[in-house]
This record gives structure tokens, sequence and C-alpha cells, in this order.
């Protein structure tokens, strides 16, 4: 068991090849699907199929015959399905409301067989033969994510690839890990036992940040909140019935506002999660979180409450768990595996860089990451001393 670490790489796609990856993603999706359908029972959690290879000779020849991809990509949207159904399950038996997985947003996972992984590019198998697309590496590189997914001490894992709407892009998330692990599996997506964690920093410079290395900046929510303040304050003044009413409102207007936003940032965490494969979301302890971030404002401290709440709710529903973890110096802890060294002085404000061993990176995302590890070795402790 193990954090997982990924960064999303900006792909630079040939323009004729687009529709191969827009058609394998569809594809993709729909294999993914009648494999949920094909191992979700409705009428107990008993009756769902949760063993891959079961699926896998059920269905393979039948989605191979129905769609253009390559074995590999089959084998994996079955064993996406599989693995959500399998989430299920386990919130099922603790006595937890649960549905059919469904897949609707556009991703593809790739193993090593169904990509071929260079240092600046990757290959990928597509409906229509073998695409290669160049990384797109940003002008500010490396970026603290870009030094551990293109260093040389670790090994690319199964990675997903996504399409970005809003700028028609495409990104692959490249998932990697470490050579010198002490997990005895060979492929991470070969094992259905495989868990894994997505930690989540909430802070002060940005509102969230997870141990794949995405942000929520936030900027939008301080905005707003500012933005209604002001606006409380000029009909505060006046005193008047009319402006009494209309402060009413605006709190009303505020608060869905709010709301809105944090069920948007609670989504995109849960998707991070599913698309990670990680089976648990993980949070600092929030009890004390006034003490342990006296700069917060109120309206963070309301927000990162109800954001484990949506995130917590969402997850369920999607075959995910959320927990809390006691912070411990998880801001001040180095998040390199082979340091781990905690030292106040390591943090300054945005900034991280461990006194040991010099690795520098941004400071809520080796908080992020903490936390993640954090959660994954008292679980592993635990599995451990749990009678067989
Ligand atoms: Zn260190």
């Amino acid at each position: 068991m193990e954090v997982r670490r990924t960064a999303p790489v900006k792909l630079i796609v040939p323009d004729e090849r687009r529709n191969d990856l827009h058609e394998s993603a569809r594809q993709f999706l729909h294999c993914a699907n009648r494999a949920a359908e094909f191992c979700w029972s409705n009428a107990s959690y008993t009756e769902c199929i949760t063993a891959n290879t079961t699926a896998r000779d059920a269905l393979y020849d039948e989605l191979r015959e129905e769609t253009d991809l390559t074995a590999n990509l089959v084998q994996e949207a079955i064993r996406r399905a599989v693995q959500a159904v399998k989430g299920c399950v386990e919130r099922w038996e603790d006595g937890k409301r649960v549905s059919q997985p469904e897949f609707t947003s556009w991703s593809i996972l790739y193993d090593k067989r169904s990509a071929t992984f260079y240092r600046d590019r990757v290959s990928l198998s597509t409906v229509n033969g073998r695409v290669e697309c160049a990384f797109e590496l940003p002008s500010d590189s490396p970026t603290p994510y870009e030094r551990y997914v293109l260093s040389e001490e670790f090994e690319f894992r199964a990675s997903t690839l996504q399409y970005d709407k809003a700028t028609d892009e495409f990104y692959f998330h490249i998932t990697t890990r470490k050579h010198d692990s002490d997990d005895d599996e060979s492929e991470v997506s070969e094992d259905t036992e495989y868990q894994t964690v997505l930690g989540i920093d909430l802070g002060v410079n940005s509102l969230a940040v997870a141990s794949t290395g995405r942000f929520w900046q936030g900027d939008d929510y301080d905005h707003w909140c500012r933005e209604f303040e002001k606006r409380r304050g000029d009909l505060q003044q006046r005193g008047t019935q009319a402006a009494h009413n209309a402060l009413l409102r605006l709190g009303k207007r505020e608060e869905a506002c709010r709301k809105q936003y944090l069920h948007t940032v609670a989504n995109e965490i849960v998707t991070e999660a599913v698309e990670n494969g990680c089976d648990v979301i993980v949070f600092e302890d929030l009890t004390d979180i006034r003490e342990r971030l006296p700069q917060a404002k109120w309206h963070h401290l309301w927000a990162f409450r109800r954001l484990f709440e949506y995130v917590e709710y969402k997850a369920a529903k999607r075959g995910v768990a959320a927990k809390q973890v006691a912070p411990n110096h998880t801001s001040q802890r180095c998040s390199r595996t082979d340091c781990g060294f905690t030292h106040e002085a390591n943090r300054d404000g945005e900034h991280f860089e461990c006194q040991k061993c010099g690795y520098e990176v941004n400071a809520d995302y080796n908080a992020a990451k903490n936390i993640g590890l954090r959660y994954a070795r008292k679980r592993k402790h635990r599995l451990r001393s749990s009678p067989k």
C-alpha cells in the first residue's frame, strides 16, 4: 500500500489523431459501464461480482466484438469497473447506501502494454492504431511534481488519459512509483487488492491540495466572499426595512453560492480519487483546525467542514471512503518516503524546503502527501496486526 503519485502532463496530439482519442474514450466508457452493469446487483451485495477474472471471462469476447479497442484497453475498462463495484460492495457491507457505479467522465486508463512511456513522449494505443504524443512541459519547468515524475528514481505505472473540454486539450496523468518499493506486486493494475490513498491538505494559500499534485486555489471563492461582505456593509448602513429584507436575501444567495462552489470542488476531489484508483480520501482532522490555522478566515473554516461532509457523501456513492487523520506535523515533515525529517524550519509560508535532504516543494502539496502517507502507514499497520 502506498500513496500513489500522479502528475498531469499536457500532450501534443497531432490534429489528425484527436478523433481517434475521442472515439477510444467513448468506447472505453462503454466497456466500463457494460462491465459495471454486469457486475452489479441491486438485490444483494453477495450477488455482485468482484473478481476481475469472472468479469473478464464473461465479457472480454463480447466487448472486443463491440469495440475497436485493443485487448489491454478492454481489460483495463473491465478492471476499472470491477474495482468500483468492489468498493461499493465494501461500503454496502458496512450498511452504507450505494448504487451501481456509473462512468461518465472522459478518461482512459493505460497500462504498460497499451502505452509506451518515454521521458519526453508517450505512445498510446487507440481504436485506430498507435499515436505518439510529445509532452508539453511548462516553461517554469521543473514544476514540483515533474521533479519526481520525470526523475529516474520512479517508474511509470498505469496512467490516465484525460481531456479538458474547456481548453480542448489532452492531459496524461502519469502515475509513478518507486523502484525499490517493498511491495511485492509486479503491476499495479493487475492487482485488484491494490489500495491507494488520496491525501488532501486544506490550507490558507490554497483551499485544497491533493497528493496527486492537483490544486484548488479558491480564488473565486475568496472573491465572492469579499463582494458579499462589501454589499452587506452597504446594506447594514442604510438601516431601512427594505435594506433589512435585501440583507436577508443576500445572506441566502451567499450561502447558496458558497455551497455550490464547494459541491464542485468536492466532485472534483472524488473524481480525482476515482481516476487515480484511490479507495480512500484522507483529510486532516478538522476538530482543532481553528487553532491550527489561526490565520484562516471564518469562511474558510466553514468551507473546510462543509467540503469534508460533501466529499464523504459523494465519495461513498462511488465506493470511496473519506477519513480524517490526526495532523501531527504534516506541514513540517518532509514527504519524501526515504527522508521524513520533521522540523519547523522546513516550512516557510508557501514554501517547503527540507533542512536535511534539500527537497523543495509547495508546502501545501507536501502536507497533502504526508496526510496520505500517514493514513496509508496506519492502515498497513492495522492490517498487519489484525488476526487473519
Ligand atoms: Zn527530506
